[in-house]
């Protein structure tokens, strides 16, 4: 399938006025047209994130909201980003040390919610027992109690059973994980999930601390096999590097907070008739406000709890890429960040197959080959232009997964700055093992797409 032909990754709003497409109404620069993408100015970066159709039917005053939320918003941008590169200069500079102060204090907050929870739980014991408060009503007030210490409990996770892969099935998927955590020092994954995100995660579930890897086909797909060991070396490398923004401590304690905020969003308040309507509307309106305000606080102590993990969260960020360039090399770790920007091709390739009648075969529908080569065509053509475009647009909105990852521009300027050092063996996949981790991922390959499509 031609590529040229298809549809943008994004409408391309926009457009240089006619008779002038090839020159930059910015500066006069001249311009690269590619049907495909938006066509924008590398010099002065006019169109860089092309206009969103705003809505027409607006009121002048949801318009002045509007923009002052979107003041609000470009202010946050520029805090986030600011922050961002003094971490990098520090990291970069060879002296980022996770053990600073505000380390230091998100320990102690997450002691603080902790010590929320046990309160809550000791109360509704002493209350259920009768020690406290003698009596039914106290047994009451004891059982609700217990009742909400039993939903503040600290969250540990929890394994994900949907498309793990186990070691009898994917022996050559594990060999190539279980030796990149050797090479790195890591212990051993216990599982691996194959999903269909654009993305690869590790984390670490349960009370048992079962070692949950999971990596995105799609994501997956569009990367060259040294690129793949490149993004597990860097979820690995992880837990190798000090992050102890994921131990059990500071994780549940982020955890919980998660859990409060959900209770205390407030609920619509119901329109009723009558007197007891009108009461009970009443105490619906005490109850959110209360609700709310425990809500705002519960939200800023999640703020501060990320400001506060900020620093060494990214600092962890910018390690595991570096132990990523000590397994392959610069040029594959780059690739792979670079991949990440891409999210938005896989989209497009995704709502184009939904949108072509699914072939029949014998067995029924078959999207499989089509989908995945799709995607890795897709992925393989995105000019070098449009990438330079889709990373200077993230480091503009401050684009990261969340504040504790440094945005990408960032991440793959460290990749030069610190002058990572080059592993002597490095993990090379080669296009047999490649090849037998491909099969055992087919079954897989096959219900993500029927899920995806
Ligand atoms: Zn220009």
């Amino acid at each position: 399938m031609s590529t040229t032909d298809a549809p943008a990754d994004r409408p391309a709003a926009g457009r240089p006025p006619a008779g002038s497409a090839e020159r930059c109404p910015g500066c006069r620069s001249a311009l690269a047209v590619n049907e495909r993408f938006p066509t924008w100015c590398p010099s002065c970066e006019w169109n860089l994130l092309p206009p969103e159709p705003a809505p027409t039917n607006r009121t002048p005053r949801q318009q002045r909201a509007a923009e002052r939320a979107e003041r609000r918003e470009e202010a946050a941008r520029r805090d986030v980003r600011e922050r961002s590169e003094q971490v990098f200069n520090l990291v970069s500079a060879g002296g980022s040390d996770l053990r600073d102060g505000s380390t230091t204090a998100a320990f102690a907050l997450a002691g603080v919610v902790h010590l929320v929870s046990l309160t809550v739980l000791l109360l509704g014991l002493g209350l259920v027992t009768g020690l406290l408060l003698p009596g039914w009503p106290g047994r009451l007030l004891g059982v609700i109690a217990l009742a909400v210490a039993f939903q503040l409990r600290p969250r540990l996770g929890r394994p994900s059973r949907d498309g793990v892969l186990d070691r009898t099935a994917a022996p050559a998927l594990y060999a190539l994980v279980d030796r990149i955590s050797e090479e790195l020092g890591a212990p051993k994954v216990d599982s691996i999930a194959v999903d269909g995100e654009w993305n690869a995660s590790f984390a670490v579930l349960g009370l048992r601390r079962h070692r949950q890897l999971t990596v995105g086909l799609p994501l997956w797909t569009a990367l060259a096999p040294q690129q793949r060991v490149a993004v597990l070396a860097h979820e690995i490398g992880r837990c190798v590097n000090g992050d102890r923004r994921r131990s059990l401590w500071n994780g549940s304690a982020l955890g919980a907070l998660v859990e409060w905020y959900r209770m205390t969003v407030p609920s619509p308040t119901r329109t009723q008739r009558g007197l007891i309507g009108v009461l009970v509307v009443l105490a619906e309106l005490v109850a959110n406000r209360v609700l709310w305000v425990l809500n705002r606080a519960v939200h800023g102590l999640t703020l501060l709890m990320n400001r506060l993990w900020m620093r060494a969260g990214q600092a962890a960020e910018y390690r595991a890429d570096l132990l990523a360039v000590r397994l392959t090399s610069v040029a594959d770790t780059r690739g792979a960040l670079t991949a990440l920007l891409h999210r938005q091709t896989f989209e497009t390739v995704l709502n184009r197959q939904r949108t072509v009648p699914p072939r029949r075969t014998g067995s029924g529908r078959d999207a499989t080959p089509d989908l995945w080569q799709s995607l890795a065509e897709a992925v393989r053509t995105v000019p070098p232009l449009e990438t330079e475009r889709r990373l200077r647009a993230a480091a503009r909105l401050a684009e990261a997964v969340d504040s504790t990852h440094p945005p990408t521009d960032l991440r793959l300027r460290m990749l030069t700055a610190a002058e990572p050092e080059q592993h002597r063996h490095p993990v090379v996949l080669d296009s047999g093992r490649a090849a037998l981790i491909e099969a055992e991922l087919a079954a897989r390959r096959e219900r993500i797409a029927v899920d995806l499509l």
